[in-house]
């Protein structure tokens, strides 16, 4: 059955065509589906319409598996599609505005070494819909007097985007467009393990959403070691992508590059790396930001651990030294199963016990 969060309001125009219904029911049905009311609550249409649109097509939104509240106001939610596709977006308050980390697939096949989304391998793609649905549900639940609703999104959920391009480039016209919720592709951040024909092909797009890239090592073979995907395309071709991104775009691409020691020494956080990492990228037009690793916590013999604060700092230092804008991002939400995917992981696992 077809989803109707995947489709446009052209589409839903076609739709209703044999209905024989006045042109301006697309426009109310379309609006009151992009606020987050179900359909059987949109009561300035008739009766009728609501019924038929149910059985021509699937109108639920996903249902909420868990909501966890961290104590800095970060808010977690495992959710379901059709019962069993478990996926995780996260709400983040900030002074600005309030911003939405959804997820692009259920699970994810790019295997990096650090992450929960991607233990279990690829379950599925989210269509354009599904993943429009997070932002809707979510605004639903957390838009008040006081609160503003979902201001900005990250596609840093589970899943990798480019790896579900059309799904996603669908998903950033329909959110981005002013017959529904109109956020402006400036305020839409994706991130990528690195995919770089897709890097260029989304470049050619000429959209105005922030590129990151996540990065996580100065040099090939460390990146092997940790990420698959680096096999596949090296630093530098990925770092010639993220400049065509800029050349088109004109939009400063972020490198995402998160703190390891391994077996107790620093994998990719000595000083000797940021210098490394600092040249790479000197002269380019770009921005890194450091995160400390989120705990393995699905990972009980982990040998990938977090660095201390005073490493972290001292790596830091040693970047901006060299001549490179970087900051270092509060792990937000550490309090309630850290990093994205985690949730779903141990969801997934008690579940399996
Ligand atoms: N698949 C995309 C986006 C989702 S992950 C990507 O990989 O870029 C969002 C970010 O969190 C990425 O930079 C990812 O590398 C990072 N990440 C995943 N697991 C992490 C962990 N345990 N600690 C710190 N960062 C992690
Ligand atoms: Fe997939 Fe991103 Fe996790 Fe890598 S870090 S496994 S690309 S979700």
């Amino acid at each position: 059955m077809k989803y109707i969060y995947d489709l446009s309001l052209e589409e839903l125009k076609e739709v209703l065509k044999p209905l024989n219904v006045p042109q301006f029911r697309a426009g109310q049905v379309y609006g009151a589906l992009h606020q987050g009311v179900a359909v059987e609550n949109i009561t300035n249409i008739p009766k009728d319409l609501r019924a038929w649109l149910k059985e021509q097509f699937d109108c639920n939104l996903p249902e909420i598996v868990r909501e966890q509240i961290s104590k800095d106001g970060t808010k977690k939610y495992l959710l379901a599609y059709q019962k069993t596709d478990l996926i995780e977006c996260v709400l983040l308050s900030q002074n600005y505005g309030n911003t939405l980390c959804v997820s692009t697939q259920v699970g994810c096949r790019m295997g990096c070494r650090f992450c929960a989304s991607g233990k279990n391998g690829l379950v599925r793609n989210l269509t354009a819909g599904e993943i429009l649905a997070q932002v809707l549900l979510i605004n639903r639940l957390n838009t008040t007097d006081k609160m503003r609703g979902v201001t900005n999104i990250v596609l840093m959920g589970s899943g990798e985007p480019l790896d579900n391009y059309e799904n996603v480039m669908r998903f950033l016209q329909l959110v981005s467009s002013p017959d529904g919720i109109n956020i402006s592709a400036r305020n839409i951040s994706l991130s990528t393990s690195g995919l770089v024909p897709q890097i260029k092909k989304f470049a050619d797009e000429k959209t105005q959403v922030n590129l990151c890239i996540s990065l996580h090592a100065p040099n090939d073979d460390l990146r092997q070691q940790i990420m698959p995907v680096a096999k596949r395309y090296s630093i530098k071709e990925l770092i010639d992508a993220a400049k065509y991104y800029f050349q088109q775009t004109h939009r400063r691409v972020i490198f995402e590059y998160s703190l390891m020691m391994k077996d107790g020494q620093p994998f990719n956080c000595a000083v000797g790396q940021a210098r490394e990492l600092a040249n790479l990228v000197r002269g380019f037009q770009s921005h890194i930001n450091l995160i400390n690793l989120n705990p393995l916590n699905f990972d009980k013999n982990a040998i990938l651990t977090p660095p201390s604060r005073e490493v972290a700092m001292t790596f830091m230092d040693a970047v901006i030294k060299s001549g490179v804008s970087c900051t270092m991002r509060k792990n937000k939400g550490d309090d309630i199963d850290g990093a994205c995917g985690q949730l779903r992981l141990r969801h997934l696992e008690t579940e399996n016990n």
